[in-house]
């Protein structure tokens, strides 16, 4: 354990926790970064980013992320892999505890992200990212012009995903487990009246099928009523069943919606209930979900830390 009280420490090294850090460390609070078990958050997974302001040409993500961490160094940022399991808010300076460690701050940002629910079928590891399996359309859709997909899911996700598809790919088919979508009405109503858009109902996805080079070719489904089993050619697999918040250590003192997410307070989309304590990022937003709107938020926070620190002195 360390004696050693920060000003800000940051949970969490994605778009939302290194964008804090380079604004914290930029108005010199020498804030220490926390690093969780995937470095640089779910935009590693990604091959190119071509929304990401400021890079005509796209990025690739693991770049992207490198070049954040960079920028974050350059103005004294520190780095330190621990993996969070507890924290004690109830007065400050505020404790945070791995299972071998205890940090203490007087200001917390917690930018843990949220982890895309996989569906743990042979094939989706071995292609996900770049490979023709991937969790966002907003971010790969574009790949897929003029070709076939396939979107796993029946909520708003999957309906949006499979929606945004049809600005590119030729067909979209969205295959769901039930005979009754789980998304809002308009949303369903949109996805299963649209023209591009065939819906495979009461059916699971069992394998995701490759081609010789690796990539994608298609995905074997079962319907769950008649066991029967067929191939549904494609070359990328939209999977949209949801998301896993990264709240769970934090849950027992700061606001969660249903879903887990953390509920922002205050009128502010990253202030909660505890002075000093932020959230940033897609722990907080099931709603954008962008790299760019995750770093907004980092943004927001670390303002909004330098800010409680000053009035505290
Ligand atoms: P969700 O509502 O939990 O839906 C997940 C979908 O995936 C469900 O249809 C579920 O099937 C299916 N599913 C889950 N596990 C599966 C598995 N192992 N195999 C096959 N299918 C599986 O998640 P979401 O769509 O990401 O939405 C999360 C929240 O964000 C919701 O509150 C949603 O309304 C909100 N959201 C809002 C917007 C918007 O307002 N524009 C956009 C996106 C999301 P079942 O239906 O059978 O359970």
């Amino acid at each position: 354990m360390s004696d050693e009280i920060e000003n800000v420490l940051i949970i969490g090294t994605g778009c939302a926790g290194l964008t804090a850090a380079i604004y914290t460390a930029r108005a010199n609070l020498n804030p220490l970064v926390l690093e969780g078990d995937l470095p640089g958050g779910q935009l590693t997974q990604t091959s190119e980013v071509e929304n990401f302001p400021g890079f005509p040409e796209g990025v690739d993500g693991f770049m992207l992320m490198d070049n954040l961490r960079k920028q974050a160094s350059r103005f004294g940022t520190r780095f330190k892999q621990s993996m969070i399991e507890s924290v004690d808010f109830s007065s400050s300076p505020y404790t945070v505890r791995s299972s071998s460690e205890e940090f203490k701050a007087k200001s917390v940002i917690i930018s843990t992200g949220a982890s895309p629910r996989l569906l743990g079928i042979p094939g989706e590891k071995e292609m996900f990212g770049g490979k023709g399996v991937t969790t966002c359309a907003t971010c790969d859709g574009a790949f897929y012009r003029d070709m076939e997909v396939v979107v796993v899911g029946g909520g708003d996700t999957a309906c949006e995903e499979a929606l945004f598809l049809t600005r590119f790919c030729s067909k979209i088919t969205l295959i769901h487990r039930r005979d009754e979508l789980r998304a809002s009405k308009i949303m369903a109503d949109r996805t299963v009246g649209h023209e591009k858009i065939e819906t495979v109902w009461n059916s699971v996805v069992e394998e995701i099928l490759s081609d010789d080079t690796g990539n994608v070719a298609g995905v074997r489904v079962k319907d769950v009523k008649t066991q029967e089993t067929r191939q549904i050619d494609c070359k990328g697999v939209f999977v949209a069943i949801g998301h896993i918040p990264n709240t769970g250590p934090f849950s027992e003192v700061i606001a969660t919606d249903n879903n887990g997410y953390f509920k922002p307070d205050n009128g502010s989309q990253v202030k909660t209930s505890i002075p000093g304590v932020y959230v940033s990022g897609d722990c907080a937003d099931h709603v954008y979900r962008q790299a760019i709107t995750a770093a907004g938020m980092g943004c927001q926070a670390a303002i909004e830390a330098e800010r409680y620190l000053a009035d505290s002195e």
